[in-house]
C-alpha cells in the first residue's frame, strides 16, 4: 500500500501524533495504513540468545508495566511511564513515538544508551540500524516512504548494568520533555567499562554525548566523576532557546540530569 500510494499514504499505529497533525493541517494523508491489527507488531519478547525484542506496535503502558523491562532494562519502562497520561499511553506505540521523530521523544534515549538497533522491512526485504543512526532530523528518520519499523533490537545490558531516564517539565503530566537524560553503566571489578549517556529535546534529534561517555570508562565511578562527566555532557548539546526553556537553562538541565541519572544508574549497576 505505502510502495503503491507514495506520499498519499501514511502509517497509523496508536494515532496520538499522527490524528493530531492531520487535525491541525501540518499533514495530509489520502489513505492511512493502520498497523493496529499486525500481532507481530505488538510482540515484546526475549531475543533469541539474550536481549529483547520489542514490537514497534507494543505501546508505553505495556513498557511501563512490563516485569521484565522494568528488571532488565528500567530506562525503557521509565521513559514509557512518562509519556502523557494513562489514556495517551494505552494508545502510543514505541514505534510511533520513534517514527514520528520529535527531538524531545521520550522513548529515544534510552534505547541509544542501550545501543539498540531498528528492524525496518519493506518491499526490498528487511535492514538493521542502530538506533543512533536511526534520526536524521526534526521528523525525519532513515525511514524511506514505503518501509515500516517493524521491531525494536535491545541487547541484554549483562551483569552489573544499571540505567535511567529523566525528563525535565515544567507540569507533572501531559508536556513534552525541556531535556530529557538515559544513562547506562556497566561495571567490572567496580570499574566502568561501558558507559552510554543519550540525550533528548537538545538538538534537532536525540543524541549520544560521547564525550561525557569517555570521562567515565576505565574508571572507578566517583561522585566527583560523575560531576565532570555531567559538565561534559553538556558539550553535546546544541539547544535552541523556545517558549520551555533558554539555551542556557536546557545546558544547565542537561548537566544536573546527567549527574541524575548516572547517580541512579550506579547505584542500579552495584546493587
Ligand atoms: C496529550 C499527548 C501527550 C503526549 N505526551 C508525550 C510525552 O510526554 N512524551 C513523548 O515522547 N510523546 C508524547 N506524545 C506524543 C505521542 O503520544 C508519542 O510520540 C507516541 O508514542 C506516538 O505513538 P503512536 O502509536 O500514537 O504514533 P502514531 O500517531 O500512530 O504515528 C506517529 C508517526 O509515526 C509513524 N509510524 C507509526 N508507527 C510506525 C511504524 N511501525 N513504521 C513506520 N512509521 C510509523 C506514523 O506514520 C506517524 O508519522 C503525546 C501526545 C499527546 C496527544
Amino acid at each position: 500500500m505505502l510502495a503503491e500510494r507514495g506520499p498519499d499514504a501514511k502509517v497509523v499505529a496508536g494515532g496520538t501524533d499522527l490524528v493530531p497533525q492531520m487535525k491541525n493541517g501540518m499533514l495530509r494523508a489520502r489513505c492511512v495504513v493502520d498497523l493496529s491489527g499486525v500481532s507481530q507488531l505488538r510482540q515484546l519478547a526475549a531475543a533469541n540468545g539474550s536481549g529483547l525484542r520489542i514490537g514497534a506496535a507494543v505501546t508505553a503502558r505495556t513498557l511501563e508495566r512490563d516485569p521484565g523491562v522494568l528488571k532488565t532494562y528500567p530506562a525503557i519502562a521509565e521513559s514509557g511511564a512518562l509519556v502523557g497520561s494513562v489514556q495517551v499511553r494505552n494508545l502510543a506505540t514505541l514505534g510511533g513515538n520513534l517514527c514520528n521523530a520529535a527531538p524531545s521523544a521520550d522513548m529515544a534515549p534510552p534505547l541509544l544508551a542501550l545501543d539498540a538497533e531498528a528492524v525496518i522491512a519493506g518491499p526490498k526485504g528487511s535492514r538493521r540500524v542502530p538506533m543512533a543512526s536511526f534520526f536524521l532530523g526534526v521528523r525525519r528518520t532513515v525511514l524511506a516512504r514505503d518501509e515500516v519499523l517493524v521491531e525494536i533490537h535491545v541487547p541484554h545490558p549483562g551483569p552489573h548494568s544499571g540505567g535511567n531516564y529523566r525528563r525535565h517539565t515544567p507540569r507533572r503530566e501531559l508536556d513534552i520533555a525541556v531535556v530529557g537524560v538515559a544513562s547506562q553503566l556497566t561495571l567490572s571489578s567496580g570499574v566502568c567499562t561501558k558507559a552510554r549517556i543519550a540525550l533528548a529535546a537538545v538538538a534537532p534529534t536525540p543524541l549520544r554525548a560521547t564525550a561525557a561517555e569517555h570521562v567515565l570508562e576505565g574508571h572507578r565511578v566517583t561522585p566527583e566523576l560523575i560531576e565532570r562527566a555531567a559538565t561534559a555532557a553538556i558539550e553535546a548539546a546544541r539547544p535552541i532557546s523556545d517558549q520551555r526553556g533558554s539555551a542556557d537553562f536546557r545546558r544547565h538541565l542537561v548537566r544536573v540530569l546527567t549527574h541524575r541519572t548516572l547517580t541512579t544508574a550506579l547505584a542500579r549497576a552495584s546493587a
